[in-house]
């Protein structure tokens, strides 16, 4: 029923602040965060292994989220 939702991050590099986006997949079951509060209570998002395209720092802020709802397999 409930697939698991993947978030689409908006994230801003530590190092060079050049935006980029990383999408995240939580597990099957696991309700999708509707704020910023609920994003950081997920150990997928809390953990997700962040690397700028440009410069490779490993730490961005996060400034946006959005979620996806998992489509359903035809
Ligand atoms: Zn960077």
């Amino acid at each position: 029923m409930c697939d698991g939702a993947s978030v689409l991050l908006h994230v801003r590099c530590g190092g060079c602040a050049k935006l980029y986006q990383q999408e995240v997949t939580l597990p099957p079951g696991r309700p999708a965060p509707v704020d910023g509060d609920e994003l950081m209570e997920h150990p997928e998002i809390r953990n997700a292994g962040f690397e700028c395209p440009k410069c490779e720092t490993p730490s961005a802020e996060i400034v946006a989220f959005k979620v996806r709802e998992a489509s359903r397999a035809a």
